[in-house]
């Protein structure tokens, strides 16, 4: 898309620090991190959210995630990590192309976990909630 600007890091129209690539997807470094090494891993093709990416690319995309961490692991050895996507507009997704954050996690670093993103239940018990998928 011609107007992404992920989609112009991938042409190469503007300069990013690459981590890892192949045919299907390239990670780089965030411009803003958050942790020592945040990566994001993004399809190369143009697609806003999982839902748009058939089960194939999918595939390709979660094994790049695990070969980026690998790559990380190897260069930065982080004690841990949160990897992750931010999907939709109300989860928190500003860039409209799909990236796979990854932050290296390390001793001492204060930050939060999964449960710290949020914490409302939406007044439905999970019994309740377990009837909806019957
Ligand atoms: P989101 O909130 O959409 O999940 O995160 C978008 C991420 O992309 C942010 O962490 C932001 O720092 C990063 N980002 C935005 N523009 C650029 C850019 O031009 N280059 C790089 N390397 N990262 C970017
Ligand atoms: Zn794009």
């Amino acid at each position: 898309m011609s107007d992404c600007i992920f989609c112009k890091i991938i042409a190469g129209e503007i300069d990013s620090y690459k981590v890892y690539e192949d045919e299907n997807v390239l990670a780089f470094l965030d411009i803003n991190p958050h942790a020592k090494g945040h990566t994001l891993v993004v399809p190369k093709i143009h697609a806003e959210t999982i839902f748009d990416l058939d089960d194939e690319q999918m595939e390709k995309l979660s094994v790049a995630v695990k070969r980026t961490a690998e790559k990380i692991d190897s260069v930065l050895h982080p004690e841990g990590y949160n990897i992750g996507w931010n999907h939709g507009k109300i989860g928190g997704q500003v860039v409209p192309h799909l990236h796979v954050h990854i932050m290296p996690r390390y001793n001492g670093d204060r930050g939060g976990n999964m449960h710290s993103i949020i914490s409302n239940d939406g007044g439905m018990s999970v019994g309740q909630i377990a009837k909806m998928f019957e």
